[in-house]
Formats: structure tokens, sequence, C-alpha cells
């Protein structure tokens, strides 16, 4: 077979630790062999984010506004035992916020759903996608303890100088109050991801907040997302046969449960946090669960949902086998591939990313799987291969696939 060309370069984002070892693995094994890999690479492990004081992150993102498609591994995110470990000249912060400050948007997690690892919800029969909004809310609040009698209030103060309070709460015994915010024009874009993200990907949007008890804040919420619907993509999702609704969270998550699946769950920042950790244990494992930032101006970031491995990495090492899933990060570069393929009019290119999908999943429902899967599934006698062996199955799968199409 002839090697797949690309006419555009992908973005890729190398990382850390284990994941970087599958990386180099996939390539090799995966992309190399069947493809004319051109991308633009960007080393974000850590030793050379230290080397360019996370100056690499910033170009990284800054080169996906330009290319409009990026493939990221995993990588640390420093914390105190990072600093001694890799004796960085600082704390960098993590770079899925340097990347998302950069590109704004909305990140969407989305399980890969096989035969053999079944969902613990009997009914759920596709994957449910959770479209977190990914600014402000608690994550970006004011916390205060009160100890001794007062009152809390609300205070702005315009630029000009005009001030609006209004009372939290009078204390008369010790207690806690907090403040938080968001913007208008970040809820804007969290709506329109959402809606572009559907007609992408042909599914329906559920929202859910909670207006009756947030008359203001999440009314807010809800009524952007109300406007940006009639304004913009009503006639788009319904030429398209796609739907969008609003309700209370609570009678979301009831829904959620009952439901079959294949939609688009928006939630806000700390619902997002929660119910996607739900969601994807629900599914079976962080290892099957794929993760998108799709920014309103049309640039894609594909990644693994799940971090560097750390704990198998150090058995690596140590030169000890190890039995890492790959399918999340083969996953993020199929995704970034068949979106290369489409914004690029690649026939070849999309549907090589649709063959590799197909032969992970043929290879795991043959029962062939790394450890973790095996410890879940229903199939009966799974073989349990290493990490490099399972890629090498996946390998034999997609020559298969090939010849059959030939
Ligand atoms: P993690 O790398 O996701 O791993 C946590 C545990 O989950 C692993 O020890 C392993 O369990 C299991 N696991 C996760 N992915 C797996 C896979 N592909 N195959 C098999 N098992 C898998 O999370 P962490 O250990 O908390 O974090 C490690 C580093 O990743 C940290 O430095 C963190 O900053 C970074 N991180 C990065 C991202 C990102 O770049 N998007 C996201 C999260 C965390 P067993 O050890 O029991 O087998
Ligand atoms: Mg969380």
């Amino acid at each position: 077979m002839e090697k797949i060309k690309m006419t555009t370069p992908l973005v890729e984002m190398d990382g850390d630790e284990m994941t970087r070892i599958l990386w180099a693995m996939i390539k090799e094994e995966l992309l190399t062999p069947y493809i004319d890999l051109n991308t633009e690479y960007y080393d974000l492990g850590l030793i050379h984010r230290n080397e360019t004081d996370d100056q690499v992150t910033i170009d990284a993102a800054e080169a996906t506004k330009k290319y409009k498609v990026a493939v990221k591994c995993a990588t640390i995110t420093p914390n105190h035992a990072r600093m001694s470990e890799y004796d960085l000249k600082k704390m960098y912060k993590s770079p899925n916020g340097t990347i998302r400050a950069i590109l704004d948007g909305t990140v969407f997690r989305a399980p890969i759903v096989v035969k053999g690892i079944e969902p613990c919800v009997k009914n759920w029969k596709k994957p449910i996608t959770l479209a977190r909004h990914a600014y402000g809310d608690i994550y970006k609040n004011t916390e205060m303890l009160i100890d001794k009698p007062g009152k809390v209030e609300l205070v702005y103060t315009s630029a000009d100088g005009e001030e609006t309070r209004s009372l939290i709460q009078e204390f008369s015994r010790p207690g806690i109050a907090m403040g938080m915010h968001n913007m208008q024009a970040s809820i804007e874009s969290f709506a329109r991801s959402c809606f572009n993200y559907a007609l992408d990907t042909r599914q329906d949007v559920w929202f859910g907040a909670k207006d009756t008890i947030s008359k203001t804040y999440d009314a807010r919420f809800k009524a952007v997302f109300q406007e940006i619907y009639e304004n913009e993509f009503r006639e788009k999702f319904e030429s398209a046969g796609l739907t969008y609704f609003y309700s209370l969270i609570d009678d979301i998550v009831a829904r959620v449960m009952k439901a079959e699946g294949g939609f688009i769950w928006a939630c806000k920042n700390y619902d997002g946090d929660v119910m996607s950790d739900m969601v994807s244990s629900a599914f079976g494992s962080l290892a099957m669960m794929t993760s998108v930032l799709v920014s309103p101006n049309g640039y894609y970031e594909y990644e693994a949902a799940h971090g560097t491995v750390q704990r198998h990495y150090y058995r690596h090492l140590k030169g000890e086998e190890t039995s890492t899933n790959s399918v999340a990060t083969i996953f993020a570069w199929t995704g970034a591939l068949r979106k290369r393929g489409e914004l690029d009019k690649n026939v070849e290119l999309s549907r090589f990313a649709d063959h590799l999908e197909k032969a992970v999943i043929r290879t795991i429902e043959s029962g062939k799987m790394t450890k973790d899967l095996a410890l879940i599934t229903s199939l009966e006698n799974p073989v349990v291969l290493n990490s490099r062996e399972f890629i090498l199955a996946v390998r034999e799968e997609l020559d298969k696939i090939y010849a059959q199409t030939v």
C-alpha cells in the first residue's frame, strides 16, 4: 500500500512518562507505516518545558491556532514532588490550563464503547459525551471563614464608581461564605462549542442547570444557551434532525440514567467535573475515554482523558513489563487525523482514522486486551497483552481491514 499523504501539518504535542513511551510506539507501529506523517512537533515533556520556561506550551497552542488541529500526549502537571524529581526552575501551570486559556473552548469527553466492556448502567447503549464548561464558578472563587458576628455582603463597584450591594447573610454565629463569577463571553463560547460539536458529531444537546434556585446566575446560562440556539443554530439543528433542550440539572440526571446514550450532556464547570468521572467510570475505564478541546474559533485539540500513568512508567524504567492501555491515546490520534482529513478534504486520511479505530475495537472484542480491561471484561478467557503486544495486535487487525478493502 502506498503511504497516505498529508497536505497540512498536524500540531503534535509530545508528553511525559508512560504515555510518552506509548506515543512513540503508536507512531512507529500504527501511523508511520501507513501515513507520510506531516506534523509540527512540540515537545511538551516536562524536561523541555523546563528548558524553555514553558514557552514551548505557548508556542504549541499558537501553532494550533495556525493549523487548527492538534494531538496531545498526557503531560505532568508539576507539584512539589515533581519540582525536585525534575529539578524545575518553577512550578509551571498545567499545560492543559495554559492551552485552554489561549484557545478558549469547551472540553468534550466521550467513552469508547466496545462489546465486552459493559457500562454498569444497563440501558446505556451508546456513548454519552460530556461537555464541560472550563471557566469560572467555584474554580475561580473567593472564600471566607466567618469567625465572629457580623454581615457578609456582595459589593460591586463599577468603573465609574457606582456601588451596588446586597446582603448575603447576617452572621450571629461562625460560618462560611464564598463569591464566584462567570463571563457572558465565556458562556456564549461554551454554548457555541456545544452546538457546533453537536452538528459535527450529529448528536442532540442536553443542558441542565439550577435556574429555579439560582435565578440570576444559572438563569443567565439558560438564557444565553437559548438565545444562541434560536439565533444561530435552530435552523441547522432542525435540518440535521437534531434537538436541543434545557431542563433542571436534577431532571437531566434522572433522564441520563434512563436514556440509551448518544447525546451531548452540557454541564457547568463543577457539574462537568463531577459528572465526567461518574460517566467515565460507569462506562468502564478512564483508559477508554477520549477528550477534545473545541474552541469557538474552530480549533481542535485531541487527547486521552487519563494522565501519564506514572506507576507503570516507574515499572517500565526498572525494566519490568507493563500492560498499559493505549486505546485513548490511539483515539486522540484518530480524532485528530480524521479532523485533519475533513478540513483538507483528504478522504484517505479520514478513512485511515476510521479503519484504525475499527482495528482497536476488533482487537478488544476478539479478547485481546491490556490488563486494566481484562479485569473488568465480560468476555471469557481474555488474553492479556503487554503494552507493545497490544499495539502489534491492533496493527494485525488494521492490515486485515486494509487487505479486505482493496
Ligand atoms: P493517571 O495517569 O490517569 O493514572 C491513574 C491510574 O489509573 C494509574 O496508576 C492506573 O492504575 C490507571 N490508568 C490510567 N490510565 C491508564 C492506562 N492508559 N492504562 C492502564 N491503566 C491506566 O493519573 P495520575 O497517576 O493521577 O497522574 C499521573 C500524572 O498525570 C500526574 O503528573 C498528572 O499531573 C498527570 N495528568 C495529566 C493529564 C493530562 O495531561 N491530560 C490528566 C490527568 C493527570 P494502576 O496503577 O492501578 O494500574
Ligand atoms: Mg474531577
